[in-house]
């Protein structure tokens, strides 16, 4: 795992407020396409429905993000389906990049955050869900 990985994890289990870690992340050389990335596969990871990675939870995490809801960013995650939606994210233009990857990461703390509260409550062999 490496230094934005731990980051993140970090603010998922809050270990690490959501705000601070955000801006441990987007710092003056962040990598857009890379955090992105990386964001994109935790939260499929994160969530039980493989068909089209849609939940109740994934839903109530979109609704909450804080940001304002009218943000292209959060129109997008709300009008169309995960995979689609990230699709989109990836190519908007580079002046939404930041709000892109705030959403990414409160909607991987919520939909993390659901997971270790179920399949992941009675132990689980997620390496990263043991860090101190
Ligand atoms: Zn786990």
């Amino acid at each position: 795992m490496d230094q934005k990985e731990l980051i993140i994890n970090k603010i998922a289990q809050d270990k690490i407020d959501f705000h601070l870690g955000l801006h441990l992340l987007l710092d003056d050389n962040y990598n857009f396409e890379q955090l992105f990335s990386t964001l994109h596969n935790y939260i499929f990871n994160s969530i039980p429905e493989k068909s089209d990675y849609n939940s109740e939870t994934y839903q109530k995490a979109i609704n909450s993000i804080p940001l304002r809801q009218t943000f292209t960013s959060i129109e997008i995650l709300k009008r169309f389906s995960p995979k689609i939606a990230f699709y989109k994210l990836a190519s908007l233009p580079e002046n939404e990049n930041k709000k892109t990857i705030t959403c990414l990461l409160w909607i991987f703390k919520i939909t993390d955050t659901e997971r270790r509260n179920t399949e992941c409550k009675n132990g689980c062999g997620h390496f990263w869900h043991e860090l101190e």
